[in-house]
């Protein structure tokens, strides 16, 4: 029996793996950092034997309460992705699961390789709408790359996806897959009318380096780049940098940060309303985008979330709320859940990667609800 996770996004050490029913696993902290709770590796055993994967120490990983009610993800092909058998005791997370086959691969949730990020910006750059840049380079050296999607053009509107800053939420690449893959779709009528009105910049993902070194939150530099956007640097959150710079550039009309949430099992958003500079216009939007987005998929609620911030207490190292002050605009932390989406579960997978594009595509329609009243 042994465990590899010399892969990309591979994360885990093993504390011993002798016997089937009693495994003992850690998770390795990110970087010159002391976050973890992303896990993603390959056991190579015996079918038609039950095997107990302990990981000692969850209750000391970045969100605890991710773990309760939590279901790790297994699959056989890294095609499908099903949900296995798990528990936690307040202490050790553990992992039951006879295998039907001689290896398998556990993950926190789905993992979106770096491989299939490059293939993304490639299928992407066939439609002739889409125009690929690179702004930068991460520390380890990867390319930080926008889409931009449409013509610029006077009037046009501009509008910024950015998705996983942090790494180990894999779902927000997800998530970007469906929404371009809607929005490149010459016979969807949503996209065409969003980019008659509409150019969009697309950042697939804000964290290359973190996502290739298995992190759960941090860049290269152990840095978390969603407290970075007040004073990024070269140095330490390049990819912040760059992305900032170019949206000074282009200007932003409205933006979505895409995430995942550890502990609550619901889609939502968070908006601004600790800003400093929030009026009742962006009240206004920000309440119509969660209309329009209640409509377009019962997969969004708007009961289970964070707590409000108190008026003029935003956090603006945060990317939504710097962008939403800098720029006065529309500006959401979109966060998806580990676990289930609660509201409408599905036990065999929770809230999955399928789930993830879906939701995506099903944001373009609340976003072409708001475009007209964007400025
Ligand atoms: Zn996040």
């Amino acid at each position: 029996m042994f465990i590899s996770s010399h892969f990309d996004s591979g994360n885990i050490e093993v504390v011993r793996a002798e016997q089937a029913d009693d495994i003992r696993l850690r998770i390795r902290k990110d970087n010159q950092s002391d976050f973890f709770q992303w896990f993603h590796f390959k056991l190579f055993s015996q079918a038609d034997v039950t095997h107990r994967l302990i990981i000692e120490g969850a209750n000391t990983a970045a969100y605890p309460d991710g773990w309760k009610g939590y279901q790790a993800m297994a699959s056989y092909d890294r095609e499908h992705w099903f949900r296995v058998d798990t528990s936690y005791d307040g202490e050790n997370l553990t992992i039951e699961h006879t295998l039907e086959q001689e290896t398998i691969y556990f993950a926190y949730f789905v993992p979106y390789s770096y491989e299939r990020h490059l293939d993304l910006l490639q299928a992407a750059q066939q439609s002739s709408w889409v125009e690929q840049e690179v702004l930068g380079q991460t520390l380890d050296g990867r390319d930080i790359t926008v889409l931009r999607v449409g013509e610029p053009a006077e009037g046009k509107k501009v509008i910024w996806l950015t998705a996983r800053q942090h790494p180990g939420e894999s779902m927000a690449e997800w998530f970007i897959e469906g929404a371009l893959h809607r929005l490149l779709d010459d016979d969807d009528g949503v996209a065409r009318l969003l980019l008659n009105k509409a150019v969009f910049y697309v950042v697939p993902n804000m964290n290359p380096d973190g996502s290739v070194r298995g992190h759960l939150r941090t860049n290269a530099a152990g840095v978390n780049l969603n407290r970075e956007w007040q004073t990024p640097s070269v140095e330490q959150s390049p990819e912040v940098y760059y992305v900032r710079a170019k949206m000074q550039q282009t200007g932003v009309d409205m933006y979505l940060d895409i995430h995942g949430d550890e502990a609550i099992p619901y889609n939502f958003v968070a908006g601004c309303e600790g800003n400093p500079s929030y009026s009742k216009r962006i009240e206004t939007l920000e309440n119509a985008f969660k209309t329009a987005l209640l409509q377009a998929t019962p997969e969004f609620q708007t009961e289970f979330g964070y707590e409000l911030d108190a008026p003029g207490e935003a956090n603006l190292t945060v990317a939504s709320a710097n962008v939403g002050e800098t720029f006065d605009c529309l500006a959401f932390t979109v966060e998806m859940p580990f676990k289930d989406n609660d509201g409408i579960a599905h036990p065999e997978t929770g809230w999955s990667d399928v789930r993830s594009q879906q939701f995506g595509y099903d944001t373009l329609a609340a976003i072409l609800a708001v475009v007209d009243n964007l400025r």
